[in-house]
């Protein structure tokens, strides 16, 4: 393990404690069928918070047969839109009621700080859950002139029983991006949250019954992927799956289905992404984009702006800044106001990023910041910058999913193009030039789902979010999302029936 360059962070209690613990199925909490449990961890010391019921295939089974009694028989599906709506809302309206403890939850499950749950994580849960409950009444099919004497038309229907698994790096949007559509569709659902991170999703099914959602509806499970994750992509009795999480996994969630029941799929997975800075930036704005792009989140997002490809007239200056700007990241208690870079989400993490800080060693790349763990205790790892890199190193090609930086010198926007390309990925990437020809050429030509130019990390509900290539099928938000939980039937009849 790398050596810390700093003593010991002071961490404080949790200003929290933990109330749910069970899964959340048929609208009650019940304890896994095998009373196992498992440990989450706080990952600002590695202290144990609570055990958590430990969901297994038997308990997937258990929550699917909630789900498809609740959509065969129960009232969700065949509510108006508005109706549904209403509920949704009614459930936004308690969780804001509920705003600082659950922000507080999330902080001390996933380790990121409280200022960003506060200001970034939880507003944008809530917003997703508005704005889908507002889309529930505009869900709605089409009437189509086609040939001959017939009235014809579009119904869109809910899906059925939905499986949804996620990724810890955003608990609750991740939550939110997952539930509201599906919810405001009028599907049921079966959830597994990530192991890392099982607490905030289950603080929220506290309040789905004073919110009014009928039992069996969304039903919440925690546990791990091989176990209950799997049992969910293979249950031949789900109609969907949507997955979160890594591209090794999507394709096992893909493979699933495939050889189940061969069930609708959509996948948002990794990214590698880049972050292209022209020569006639402005290096300072640059600079703070780039950082925001990679280290927002200790760099555990899927959009992180990990491949950072500076033009060659600004190379040095940029390097030069963006090193000092990394060193003033303010580390220190998740709790603690004006924190912004808490620890990774756990041991397992911890280890990963740190081999791939020694992998940018040997591979010959030059680490001008960082590379060690911060203090003795938890996960915390240094903001690390690795100047120089090549296209071929591990480090420019994988996902390292952590406060690791690679930067890049580039000579044309034509060879920033192949090489932007030149990965299995296709999430996002980023552009900072104040040249509108520029970044119109860079746009047109790069392969991912998401350009940011002049900015990064925007998201809103009405904005389709997707991936190119390995990256994942399918879009989140904006109205196309509703239709990956919706099933289209075409109804033909006569205008005037010659029969009846
Ligand atoms: P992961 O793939 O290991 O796990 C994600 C989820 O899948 C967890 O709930 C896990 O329990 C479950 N899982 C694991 N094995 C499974 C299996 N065999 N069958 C079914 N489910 C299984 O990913 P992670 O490490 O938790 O998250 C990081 C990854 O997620 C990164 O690759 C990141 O880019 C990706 N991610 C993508 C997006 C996006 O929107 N594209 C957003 C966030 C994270």
């Amino acid at each position: 393990m790398a050596p810390s360059t700093i003593s010991d962070l002071p961490i404080g209690p949790a200003p929290v404690s933990v109330k749910y613990t069970k899964l959340f199925i048929d609208g009650q909490f019940v304890d896994a069928v095998s009373g196992r449990t498992f440990e989450t961890l706080d990952p600002r010391n590695g202290e144990v918070i609570s055990k958590v019921a430990e969901a297994d295939k038997q308990d997937v089974d258990v929550a699917v047969k909630a789900a498809r009694k609740a959509f065969d028989h129960g009232p969700w599906p065949r509510l108006s839109g508005y109706a549904r709506g209403r509920i949704l809302l009614k459930f936004a309206d308690l969780l804001e009621h509920h705003f600082d403890e659950l922000a507080a939850l999330e902080t001390l499950d996933n380790g990121k700080p409280l200022d960003l749950v506060k200001y970034v994580d939880l507003p944008m849960a809530l917003r997703l859950l508005r704005s889908f409950a507002g889309f529930a009444d505009k869900i709605c099919g089409k009437t189509v002139k086609i040939d001959g004497p017939y009235h014809a038309y579009t119904l869109l229907e809910p899906i059925g029983v939905v499986g949804q698994i996620i990724p810890w790096n955003f608990p609750l949007i991740m939550f939110f991006l997952k539930i509201s559509p599906a919810l405001a569709a009028g599907n049921t659902i079966v959830l597994k949250t990530a192991e890392q991170t099982p607490l905030s999703a289950l603080f929220c099914a506290s309040l789905l019954k004073e919110a009014g959602l009928p039992p069996g509806v969304l039903n919440i499970l925690s546990g791990f992927g091989p176990t209950a994750g799997a049992a969910i992509s293979s249950h031949n009795d789900v109609d969907k799956i949507a997955f979160t999480g890594s591209t090794d996994v999507g394709k096992l969630v893909m493979e699933a289905a495939a050889k189940s029941n061969l069930k609708a799929v959509s996948l948002e997975l990794g990214g590698k992404s880049p972050m292209i800075v022209l020569d006639d930036a402005d290096v300072d704005v640059a600079v703070e984009l780039a950082h925001l792009a990679l280290f927002f989140n200790v760099g555990q997002c899927c959009v992180a702006g990990s491949r950072v490809f500076v033009q060659e007239g600004i190379y040095d200056e940029f390097l030069r800044k963006v090193v000092d700007r990394a060193k003033r990241r303010v580390t220190g208690d998740s709790f603690q106001s004006g924190v912004d870079h808490g620890p990774v989400v756990d041991k397992q993490q911890f280890d990963r990023v740190l081999g791939y800080v020694e992998i940018g060693k040997r591979e010959g790349a030059r680490l001008v910041t960082g590379g060690c763990r911060i203090g003795s205790r938890g996960f915390y790892i240094e903001p690390t910058i690795f100047a120089d890199v090549e296209d071929y190193m591990r480090i420019a090609r994988e996902e390292i999913f952590g406060p690791v930086m690679s930067v890049l010198k580039f000579r044309t926007i034509d060879e920033v193009i192949q090489r932007a390309n030149d990965t299995a990925y296709g999430l996002a990437a980023g552009i900072v030039t104040k040249d509108l020809n520029s970044a119109n050429r860079l746009t047109r030509s790069l392969r991912a789902g998401t350009v940011w130019i002049n900015c990064y990390h925007v998201f809103d509900p009405a904005l389709p979010f997707g991936g190119y290539k390995m990256s994942g099928i399918g879009r989140e938000n904006g109205k196309q999302v509703l239709y990956q939980y919706s099933q289209v039937k075409s109804v033909v009849t006569p205008v005037e029936s010659p029969w009846l």
